[in-house]
């Protein structure tokens, strides 16, 4: 049985950094069937002796903060479908964004394991600040640091689990 774990979030909030971290193998895109999954990269990654499936979204194309709303509720959409997991990306250095709380209503009402995860949490300052992100009302919370690998562990624990 193979376990797929989609990464979301809105544009750079790391996403890319963190799939590049946990990546063991890189994959060619299996079915390229529109602009919206063309926007993808797969990779497979091990941790705790498990294998599992990665899809970064938003891999190819830079994506800008003015991108459509309608256009990433889509790709989050997409993800939920394809995935088994959502790792839930924010970012600590900005806080909360109409784009992450909209996104945050469509992953509420998806019945997948949902990963809150706040990155950027380089130091204890983005910790603290990073609290807010508990408003928004999902059960599993993870502060990490993508660049620095502070926190994947217990963010990647937790994936492991579900398997
Ligand atoms: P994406 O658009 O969500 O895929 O974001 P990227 O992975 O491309 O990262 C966007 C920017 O955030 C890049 O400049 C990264 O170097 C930076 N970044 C990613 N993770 C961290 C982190 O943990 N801490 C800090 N300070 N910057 C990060
Ligand atoms: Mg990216």
């Amino acid at each position: 049985m193979s376990f797929t774990v989609a990464i979301v979030g809105r544009p750079n909030v790391g996403k890319s950094t963190l799939f590049n971290r946990l990546l063991e193998q890189r994959k060619a895109i299996v079915d390229d069937i529109s602009g919206v999954t063309r926007d993808r990269q797969y990779g497979v990654a091990e941790w705790n002796g498990k294998t599992f499936n990665v899809i970064d979204t938003g891999g190819f194309v830079p994506q800008s903060e003015d991108i459509f709303e309608t256009e990433i509720r889509k790709q989050v959409r997409i993800a939920i479908d394809e995935a088994d997991c959502l790792i839930f990306m924010t970012d600590a250095a900005i806080g909360i964004t109409d784009l992450d709380d909209s996104m945050a209503d469509v992953l509420r009402r998806s019945s997948k394991p949902v990963l809150l995860t706040v990155n950027k949490v380089d130091n204890n300052e983005r910790l603290l600040s990073g609290s807010e992100f508990y408003s928004l009302g999902f059960e599993h919370v993870f502060f990490v640091s993508s660049m620095s690998g502070s926190g994947t562990g217990e963010l990647l624990d937790a994936v492991t689990a579900l398997i």
